[in-house]
């Protein structure tokens, strides 16, 4: 063993742990709007930046295919059994990397190759593994697409239906990345029942409001529930899946052998202590105030004259139409970022702008309110987005970056996790 083997991150590379020290600074002292991150808890960055990274454990618990696999084998029957009480579900797989590769393997498993799938369109609110053609599940499978309706900005289900009627899709999807709006589960399974296709939730955003109680369960309705673990379910990043018994076998096959190899079992670690404190009445509480944020920060940013698709919000984010400010997705961006305020830019349906470019911006309020901040501080925020938004310049966007300094400061990040010292965060 090198000498170098038993040095903190600091000592055995300062550079790398000074731009640890450099993202923990930024997040610290931004205003961080982007409706898919979260600020994890101290316990969950630490079970991360453990030993157990270094065990592999292809297989299942009990099923592995190495050997010295029994603690990691409790701790994953942990996460397992936390996730189905969570969530309510009969059965859980908690090894997908991501919310990607928890939708493929799952794609995978009920749809064969060339198969045809309907789910919401990229620029409505949907995500690019649901059948982009960019992405490879656009090129497996034969991938059609729904949006919402473009005076409402809400699902209509009646074409939905039409469009399974006429597409007989195998697998239908729901859930999205940028779709505010509480989604009718039962009426998307009895259009499933209706045309015989597997019916697919995607809860990835609002799995952590699921998980709260203020935001109605998929699981029930679906037959396959998939997620990310490091939205507003606030773990780490990862991937998730949920179903009934009857599929169990078919999900965990699919995940591995078929799509992955060895478990990131440190990860398995921080997610059973995700779902752990996602069962808390804290965590309830938190879910309740990420809702009624975004209430807050929509209906300000409406006082301030900014369009927000589908009029308000039911879950943790919005989207802002820009066109009636004659501002860019990319431009608000920018201006916004320079103000220290994080967003990013989003097509709002039927942009007629490019994907790089956009008319619209996504807000989400989970991350800020895991800092603590509540309604009032909401309002201050859409007051500083209207500032930056209404042709400031390079002086009074700095003006604003100081007052959202202030604003930060008043809120701690990680000030339990010393930063001078190890690796900044563990
Ligand atoms: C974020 C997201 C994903 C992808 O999750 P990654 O962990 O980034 O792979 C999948 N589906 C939806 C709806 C998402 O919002």
């Amino acid at each position: 063993m090198t000498l170098q083997h038993g040095a903190s991150l600091r000592n055995a590379d300062p550079e790398i742990a000074s731009l640890v020290d450099q993202e923990v600074e930024r997040q610290r002292h931004g205003l961080e709007l982007i409706a898919s991150e979260n600020f994890a808890s101290r316990a969950v960055l630490e079970a991360m930046a453990t030993a157990i990274n270094n065990k592999y454990a292809e297989g299942y618990p009990g099923r592995r295919y190495y050997g010295g696999c029994e603690v990691v084998d409790e701790v994953e029957r942990l996460a397992i059994r936390r996730a189905t009480d969570l969530f309510g579900a009969e059965h859980a797989n908690v090894q997908p990397h991501s919310g990607a590769q928890a939708n493929f393997a799952a794609f995978m498993a009920v749809l064969p190759p060339g198969g045809k799938l309907l789910a919401m369109a990229l620029p409505h609110g949907g995500h690019l593994s649901h059948g982009s053609p960019v992405n490879h599940s656009g090129m497996i499978w034969n991938a059609v697409h729904y949006g919402v309706d473009p005076t409402s900005g809400l699902i209509d289900y009646d074409a939905v239906r039409a469009q399974a009627l006429e597409e007989k899709p195998g697998l239908i999807v729901a859930g999205g990345s940028a779709y505010s709006r509480v989604i009718d589960f039962a009426a998307f399974r009895a259009i499933a029942d209706e045309v015989g296709a597997v019916f697919l939730v995607d809860m990835a955003h609002f799995a952590g409001l699921v998980a709260g109680g203020v935001y109605p369960s998929p699981v029930p309705h679906a037959h396959v529930v998939t997620s990310t673990t490091h939205k507003t379910l606030r773990g780490p990043r990862g991937g998730l899946i949920l179903c009934g018994e009857d599929l169990a076998k078919t999900i965990d096959r699919s995940v591995f052998p078929g799509h992955q190899g060895g478990p990131l079992e440190h990860v398995v670690t921080a997610k059973a202590v995700a779902f752990r404190e996602a069962s808390t009445d804290d965590f309830r509480a938190y879910t309740r105030q990420i809702v009624a944020n975004a209430k807050a920060l929509a209906a300000r940013l409406m006082e301030h004259g900014l369009a927000i698709v589908s009029g308000g919000t039911d879950t943790h984010l919005m989207l802002v139409d820009l066109r009636s400010r004659d501002l860019t997705g990319k431009v608000a961006e920018a201006l916004l970022g320079q103000a220290g305020i994080t967003v990013n830019k989003n097509t709002v349906p039927d942009d007629p702008q490019s994907p790089f470019v956009t008319s619209g911006i996504r807000l989400g309020t989970s991350a800020l309110t895991t800092r603590g901040m509540a309604e009032s501080e909401m309002r201050r925020i859409a007051d500083l987005i209207d500032r930056a938004l209404g042709g400031a310049d390079d002086d009074a966007l700095a003006a604003i970056r100081a007052e959202v300094k202030e604003l930060t400061d008043g809120f701690p990040l990680y000030e339990n996790i010393p930063s001078g010292e190890g690796a900044a965060v563990a």
